[in-house]
């Protein structure tokens, strides 16, 4: 069956730019949150992107507004018993998503594909809470979505070949590359990336340098476009410190230990951008 419609879940700073891509690609888009405030912002978030697109002439006026006529908002997990491809992104917590995807299994028809994005637990974890392991998948979308051209594809242990072919053609189908990788914690991008960020936030907790001064090694030092401390921000905290705990939890070994001042941050409610302020503060 072809993939027409779709349910994205969690409109945050993922689930928003999911939406987007896809509607760009011309599906249909169902935008599902648990707050209506979150909706409104996702929705703002689409339309603050679009227009950008406009200003830079990447896309005329007219294709804004198709891009946004294909985007619905609901407020009603129900709406996923019309859909052929749900895309979770809500935090990254096993018993939320594990809860989330029992529901859907319940809602949506027998041929519904469930892909969730997230960025470290294991999709076969997931998988086990509905009767359909088979058509459960790991679908890892990069931060900012409408930018990043990555899309890891997390196979869990029932995960089918044909559905996996199914969401490879999707990922293409939305202008990313797909990558295929097996499930373990963290998968390949956070087993990496993770560990290298809660380091730079030693180094800052240790008095080692500045958090300037550690961004600042990393750009020029090593060519990374953002320093690890601006990227945790950016990130997010919280799922920062969610993915170090789901490594340091599944192979433990105290390499993966988090920061305490990444918990501390975490617990002042000073988890990045999206709050405003992080190690950094934003308008
Ligand atoms: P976010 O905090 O911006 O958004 C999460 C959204 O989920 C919020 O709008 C919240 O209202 C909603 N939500 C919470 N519980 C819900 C529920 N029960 N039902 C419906 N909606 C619910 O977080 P984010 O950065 O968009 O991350 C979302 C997921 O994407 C996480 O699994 C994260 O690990 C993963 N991810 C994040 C990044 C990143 O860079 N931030 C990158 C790749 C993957």
């Amino acid at each position: 069956m072809k993939i027409r419609k779709i349910m994205v879940i969690g409109a945050g700073q993922m689930g928003s730019g999911i939406a987007q891509v896809c509607a760009q690609a011309g599906y249909d888009v169902i935008l599902y949150d648990i707050s209506e405030e979150n909706i409104e912002k996702g929705m703002r978030n689409i339309e603050k992107n679009l227009v950008r697109q406009v200003e830079k002439q990447r896309m005329n006026e007219e294709g804004k507004e198709e891009v946004l006529a294909k985007v619905t908002p609901s407020a009603a997990l129900q709406d996923a018993s019309s859909v052929d491809l749900v895309i979770e992104a809500v935090v990254e917590s096993m018993n939320v998503k594990r809860d989330i995807f029992a529901r859907l299994d319940e809602i949506t028809p027998d041929h519904t594909i469930l892909a969730s994005n997230t960025s470290s637990l294991p999709v076969t974890e997931i998988a086990a809470a509905t009767d359909r392991p088979e058509k459960v998948i790991g679908m890892h979308f990069m931060n900012p979505v409408p930018v990043m051209k990555l899309v890891e594809i997390i196979r869990g242990l029932a995960t089918s070949d044909e559905v996996y072919k199914k969401i490879e053609e999707v990922t293409k189908a939305i202008g990313k590359m797909p990558v295929e990788v097996n499930d373990f914690p963290g998968f390949v991008s956070n087993r990496i990336l993770m560990p290298m960020i809660n380091e730079a936030i030693y180094t800052l907790y240790e008095g080692i340098a500045t958090k300037e001064a550690i961004d600042e090694v990393m750009k020029l030092g090593m060519n990374h476009p953002m320093g690890p401390i601006q990227l945790a921000d950016f990130i997010g905290l919280d799922t920062c410190l969610s993915v170090m705990e789901i490594l340091h939890e599944g192979f433990g070994d105290d390499k993966y230990r988090p920061c305490p001042l990444l918990r501390k941050y975490v617990k002042a409610g000073w988890v990045g951008k999206k709050a405003g302020r992080g190690f950094y503060t934003y308008d």
